[in-house]
């Protein structure tokens, strides 16, 4: 069989192979020839689910994976169940997000857009697997690669889910675009999380996800008491904004049709004023950014303006998981755009993701 027909069967296992927590990302692809869980037995059943390297050069999950069970649970029993998903080591071994015979797998969960294929089955296969286990929460550790302070994101606004945030961070998105991402197709059934872990290779990132790895083994639950608003900076992600494909972008000084600040990345998380200039527009007529809201639609003239050679903000916005990485641009996009929910707004809240039968809505907000 070729690799790519073997990397949509799915492995499961009931133990770590042998030397396998001593491999990086790199080598796992040996023992591990496509998407793996690997299921670890601990005091309490229902697990924790934590997926790692759905992108292949995003290693920071993996190494505080292998770091936290080398720490003291190659003698101590796990206080919680443990379900591993291993996304695309082929990509790892690559150092790659995902290979040009691939899918993004991070968009192929249920509930996506991607195309009926090998593995989308394969995907909502893993999901019906993880259902059946009941799992306490889902966490799902990834890194980005411009300037990004660590932060979680949810598909959901509930207490419980922002309080499990809160353990990693005060920061905290809510995003339903992109789909078919793991947590979102986990987050109608558990607490699910996307943890933003900085760039790959950063071992703070990695100290900080193991932290929060073992906090979450020794959870009894999670509480649906209110969250403290003060312990959570929830943002809205409303659009997603690429670089029109047919324009020469670059950064700093550089002879292209749109020249971007040199240190753009700079803007991560930071609420910028109206007017805000994000780089020269150098090619007269250009419309270099696209804008597209949750629904789909080109909202480009809400965000940006384009005229006098500047490319500068129309609404007080905050962008997050901006990139100098041309292709992480080309393949995903330049960044998302956020705007702040106030907490005290119960309305707001509400009309983004209505609560369902059961929940009091005041459960969210403290
Ligand atoms: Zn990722």
């Amino acid at each position: 069989m070729n690799p790519a027909n073997q990397e949509t069967e799915l492995t499961e296992l009931d133990h770590i192979p042998d030397g396998l927590l001593e491999r990086e990302a790199t080598a796992l692809y040996n023992d591990l020839p496509g998407p793996t869980l690997i299921h670890l037995r601990g005091r309490i059943e229902r697990p924790l689910v934590v997926g790692v390297l759905q992108h292949g050069n995003e290693t920071t999950g993996w190494e505080a994976v292998r770091r936290l069970l080398k720490s003291h649970y190659d003698t101590d029993e796990l206080p919680r169940s443990l379900v591993i998903l291993v996304g695309n080591p082929r990509a790892a071994k690559h150092r790659l997000r995902r290979l040009d015979d691939q899918p993004d797998f991070n968009r192929c969960w249920p509930g996506g857009k991607e195309p009926d294929s090998a593995y989308t089955r394969l995907f909502r296969r893993i999901h019906d697997r993880l259902l059946e286990l009941r799992p306490l929460a889902c966490v799902d550790i990834h890194n980005n690669t411009g300037l990004n302070p660590h932060y979680a994101a949810v598909n959901r606004i509930r207490s419980d889910y922002l309080r499990l945030a809160s353990l990693f961070s005060t920061k905290v998105t809510y995003f339903t675009i992109p789909m078919g991402t793991l947590s979102h197709s986990m987050s109608e059934f558990c607490p699910a999380l996307t943890l933003e872990c900085g760039q790959a290779g950063e071992v703070h990132g990695t100290d900080h996800s193991m932290a929060f790895l073992e906090a979450c083994l020794h959870l009894e639950e999670i509480s649906l008491q209110p969250v403290d608003a003060d312990a959570v900076h929830l943002f809205h992600m409303v659009a997603t904004v690429n670089v029109d494909p047919d324009v020469l972008f670059g950064f700093g000084r550089v002879p292209a049709d749109v020249a971007f600040r040199e240190e753009l990345d700079l803007y991560n998380f930071e609420e910028l004023p109206v007017g805000t200039s994000w780089g020269r527009v150098n090619k007269t007529e250009t419309r270099p950014l696209v804008v597209t809201d949750n629904e789909g639609a080109d909202v480009t003239a809400d965000f940006f303006d384009f005229s006098e050679g500047e490319v500068r903000t129309r609404r007080e916005i905050m962008p997050s998981m901006l990139t100098l990485d041309r292709r992480v641009i080309q393949q995903d996009c330049l960044c998302y755009l956020m705007e702040r929910i106030h907490f005290e707004d119960n309305e707001e809240v509400t009309t983004v993701d209505p609560l369902p039968e059961g929940i009091p809505r005041s459960d969210t907000f403290g």
